[in-house]
């Protein structure tokens, strides 16, 4: 159910989709304040998963390997060919659905979703429909003013990709003007897990936050690249409007957006479309939509499907998959800690503010990074600050993965073992960390080689103050007359004479000493 030629599937089946959860939704306006409208948005998410081998056959599943290459008679839908299920497959997307505090079905089967066309050989796509293999979850999703929106997931059920078709010879890539059409199978019987979430989603902010952080979560769990340039994490939006306290609103079906930016922008456009016809009058209908980003427009795939088009039937060459207890909590034991417990663990052992604390567990490289760097340093939340500003900035201005910085956690906390003990102030630290990345050098090597380092050495900052309040009577006496200012003028000559090397919270302290002190 992933490409042009799909609808959407179990989604619109007995259990999902906009109409189950008309008593669930939370409220909450798309637009400005004031507006009549709210919107209600339902996600459906497809995962590749990355097994080794497709989920029927033992073809292996790649990525941009030449056309036709990784295929067999049975993911090329011959007559005879019996299907086996990917034991790895159904583990990986137990784990998705645990992940989303969903119930596992004792026992699941897949059903054969029939259609027609071409890059779907068998004609059938094999699915799961009334019985899939996680009900009922959810999604806590931290939204981008701190507060947290439960998200419903409906089901996470398992099925097969189809194969990908190429438009060539139109200027688009997309099959209106083109001149012909290629299939390619490689992608065909390639494990999907689908995730549909109930339709608690109002904004196209909510929908964003939702599917960033259910690709950490899914990333996390190390079944699934989640590369979305890719195709292995793409996700579909159920849209529709009303006003507020009225039914549910007809819904279309926004597909294949492949960014997070294109969803929003998608979800924007169609819910701009809905209320432009709903006020001109007009009635929506139900129907497939496709949000070219090039124009911004939105455009009219094809009239939806209904769940009785797909003449869905229990699949009868595969067994019925019986996952029990002691199955579940084996995977469940297995599970990595996922990014909302790591949240809370990061907060409360660590003392770090929520919204540091977010961004850690949502990035588990950078957050292992950062538990790396504290543990040497003992000081947390200065390593969280320079993590999250310093190194984060460098890695985005290099575009480096955090695995590759030249800059591993006990040479940063290096450095900042010299800020902590007042050789280096917080300035020099940064000037000192740059020049780590891009020489892949030790702090302390750069700071002898720059003659850097804060002059804390009492007795020699002691002669330069002592020699500058002797030098400046007047101002001295002003300040012993309680004018405090004058403090800033002597701090001035003293970094100037030190070359802004001298520790600012030594040189107030010897200041006060041989202003007043004696
Ligand atoms: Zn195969």
């Amino acid at each position: 159910m992933s490409t042009q030629s799909s609808g959407a599937g179990p989604g619109d089946g007995p259990s999902a989709g906009a109409a189950a959860a008309a008593g669930g939704y939370p409220g909450g306006g798309a637009g400005a304040a004031g507006d009549a409208w709210e919107t209600v948005i339902g996600l459906e998410i497809h995962v590749q998963l990355s097994t080794r081998t497709k989920m029927f056959c033992g073809c292996e599943v790649t990525f941009g390997e030449p056309p036709n290459t990784r295929v067999c008679p049975i993911c090329l839908g011959h007559p005879g060919v019996l299907p086996v299920t990917n034991e790895k497959a159904i583990e990986y997307a137990t784990r998705i659905a645990l992940a989303l505090d969903c119930r596992i079905a004792d026992r699941t089967i897949f059903h054969r979703k029939n259609y027609f066309y071409p890059d779907l050989p068998k004609a059938y796509q094999i699915s799961q429909y009334d019985l899939p293999l996680g009900i009922g979850g959810h999604l806590d999703v931290e939204l981008e003013d701190g507060a947290l929106l439960r998200i419903g997931i409906t089901r996470v059920h398992l099925e097969e990709d189809a194969g990908k078709l190429v438009h060539a010879g139109g200027a688009s890539g997309r099959i209106a003007g083109a001149d012909y059409s290629l299939v390619d199978f490689n992608r065909g019987g390639t494990p999907l897990v689908e995730i549909v979430t109930e339709p608690d989603i109002s904004t196209p902010d909510q929908a964003r936050s939702f599917l960033t952080q259910l690709r950490s979560l899914v990333q996390q769990l190390g079944v699934s690249d989640v590369n979305m340039e890719e195709g292995s994490l793409r996700c579909d939006a159920n849209v529709s409007v009303r006003h507020p306290g009225q039914p549910l609103g007809t819904k279309t079906e926004l597909k294949n957006m492949n960014s997070f930016r294109f969803l929003h922008r998608g979800l924007e456009a169609e819910i701009e479309r809905q209320r432009g016809s709903l006020e001109a009058g007009e009635r929506i209908v139900q129907e497939t939509v496709h949000f070219d980003p090039a124009t911004g427009r939105v455009s009219t795939l094809r009239s939806k499907e209904e769940a009785h088009d797909y003449r869905y039937f229990p699949e009868p060459d595969l067994p019925p998959i019986e996952l029990d207890a002691e199955y579940v909590e084996r995977v469940r034991a297995g599970l990595p800690e996922l990014p909302a417990a790591r949240k809370e663990r990061l907060m409360g052992r660590y003392g770090l503010p929520p919204k540091d604390a977010a961004l850690l567990a949502a990035n588990k490289p950078l957050g292992d990074y950062f538990e790396a760097v504290a543990a040497i340093t003992g000081d947390p939340r200065m390593s969280a600050n320079w993590v999250l500003g310093d190194l984060s900035a460098y890695l985005n201005t290099s575009g480096l993965d955090v695995a590759d910085c030249p800059v591993k956690p006990p040479a940063l906390a290096e450095m900042l073992g010299l800020v902590l003990d007042g050789t280096l102030s917080g300035k020099m630290g940064k000037e000192v960390f740059e020049a780590m990345a891009e020489t892949g050098r030790d702090a302390k090597s750069i700071v002898a080689e720059k003659g850097l380092g804060q002059i804390s050495d009492v007795g020699a900052l002691d002669a330069v103050v002592a020699r500058i309040v002797a030098a400046n009577p007047g101002p001295a006496e002003e300040f012993r007359q309680g004018r405090d200012k004058v403090l800033g003028f002597f701090v001035g000559q003293i970094m100037k004479e030190t070359r802004g090397q001298a520790n600012p919270q030594l040189v107030n302290e010897l200041l006060r000493k041989h202003l007043v002190g004696r």
